[in-house]
């Protein structure tokens, strides 16, 4: 019998696992500079913590959660998004006592029993940040900025900002009722008439071209706006026009859970087919009171890591898959004795900072010639009997085939030096 990865989930290989190390890390970055912390939570969750803080409509709460009860009879959920677990531990911790706002990223696996298909899994990865404690038109600005950065930092071009705004809590009751009004009137399922009385704003999300088609006249929430909630939103979008950041206004753009308000942004790209979106968020000025915290407004967002290797695939930025180095340089012995002293050779190269590798099992020249090639390495050191013998080594740059003697006194020192 042979085992499979569980259906939507697949495992990271080399050399393509080292792409998505490289993406998680260029997706922090810029959010790294703008002076957020690392913050660390558990894969799993009180089950309460989600329903709350996601929303017992979503379809994250409602379908997708993998939850059971542990050994001690609790309700368990292995976490589908990172924003919750991030208010949770602030609240915990009481870092909203502390100067605001708390400034947070992460970077983490997520589970949703989702539909499996291309660029949607049932286990996926997100680099998120949060900025919680401060109600600041610039903050929100910033959040989009850093993350169209970290996707400009990667060298992509075909990502488009989206950003809508969905009023608050003055406003937005008012909205809820008059697109409550006009959906009712039309010709929908069982299903979606029950999402109008729960959920309404959902039903815009709906991707099914026939409802698409009856909601070309929803009332749109940028018209039912407060005066508050228009200044907000028009100095959000003069700060990303201001700072050269190019978006659309999308004003049936809503979001998959519950707690965001105001601001909402999303980013996509169009060579991902059905699942375009690489990366959303916005702001959640309701989320902390949800898990009975204090009133904490928030902004964030989440960036699917897998999602933004199969867009810079798309862009054709993975080209040279089979090129880049594992390692800078090679150890080819050539016999027992040799083995022994280019075990201890490579180790000296390793503590002195070079990556080094080296011919394991009994192959000869050939055979670990070509392990060499397959490195990628820079430089293959070849130690045979008569080198020993000389306390010497056979240094060859692999990439002009020149081949050198020097000592294995000063190899480390010399390798070193070309390396620097
Ligand atoms: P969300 O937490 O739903 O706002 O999602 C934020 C980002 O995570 C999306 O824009 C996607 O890039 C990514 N994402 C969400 N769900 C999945 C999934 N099932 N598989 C892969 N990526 C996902």
């Amino acid at each position: 019998m042979s085992f499979q990865a569980p259906k939507g989930t697949f495992d990271w290989i080399p050399p393509r696992s080292e792409r998505v190390l490289a993406i998680r890390e260029a997706l922090a970055a810029p959010a790294r500079r703008a002076g957020y912390g690392y913050v660390e939570t558990p894969v799993f969750e009180d089950t309460a913590l989600f329903a709350r803080g996601v929303g017992e409509s979503t379809d994250i709460v409602s379908k997708e959660m993998y939850t059971f009860t542990d050994k001690g009879g609790r309700s368990i959920t292995l976490r589908p998004e990172g924003t919750a677990s991030v208010v949770r531990a602030v609240l915990q911790h009481g870092l909203h006592n502390g100067q605001l706002p708390v400034k947070l990223w992460y970077s983490g696996s997520q589970f949703r029993y989702e539909r499996a298909q291309k660029g949607r899994y049932r286990h996926f990865w997100q680099v998120g940040a949060e900025a919680l404690g401060a109600e600041d038109p610039a903050l929100d600005a910033e959040l989009i900025l850093l993350a169209a950065d970290g996707y400009a930092g990667l060298g992509l071009t075909g990502v488009r900002l989206l950003v809508n705004t969905l009023g608050c809590k003055e406003c937005r009751p008012g909205y809820r009722a008059a697109l409550q009004e006009f959906l009712r009137a039309l010709d929908l399922d069982e299903a979606t008439r029950a999402r109008i009385e729960i959920n309404p704003l959902r039903v815009l999300d709906d991707k099914r071209p026939e409802v698409q088609a009856q909601l070309a006249g929803a009332p749109m929430v940028v018209d039912h706006l407060c005066g508050a909630c228009k200044a907000y939103h028009e100095e959000v979008r003069s700060l990303l026009t201001a700072s050269g950041v190019a978006f659309t206004d999308d004003p049936r753009l809503v979001r998959g859970l519950d707690y965001y308000t105001r601001t909402t942004f999303e980013f996509v790209h169009d060579g991902l087919g059905s699942q375009s979106a690489v990366g959303g968020g916005g702001r959640y000025d309701g989320l902390s009171e949800m898990i009975g915290g204090p009133s904490l407004p928030s902004v964030g967002w989440a960036l699917g890591v897998d999602r933004t290797l199969l867009a810079m695939e798309a862009e054709g930025l993975l080209a040279d898959e089979s090129a880049g180095e594992r390692v800078q340089v090679y150890g080819v012995p050539l016999g027992e004795e040799a083995r022994r002293r280019m075990f201890l050779l490579v180790t000296e190269l390793r503590r002195a900072g070079l990556t080094a590798d080296m011919s394991f099992g009994a192959k000869g020249l050939k055979g670990a010639m070509k392990g060499a090639g397959r490195s990628g390495a820079r430089y293959a050191l070849v130690l045979g009997e008569r080198d020993l013998a000389a306390q010497a080594v056979q240094l060859k740059d692999l990439t002009t085939a020149e081949q050198t003697e020097v000592p294995l006194a000063e190899v480390a020192d010399i390798l070193k030096g070309k390396f620097s």
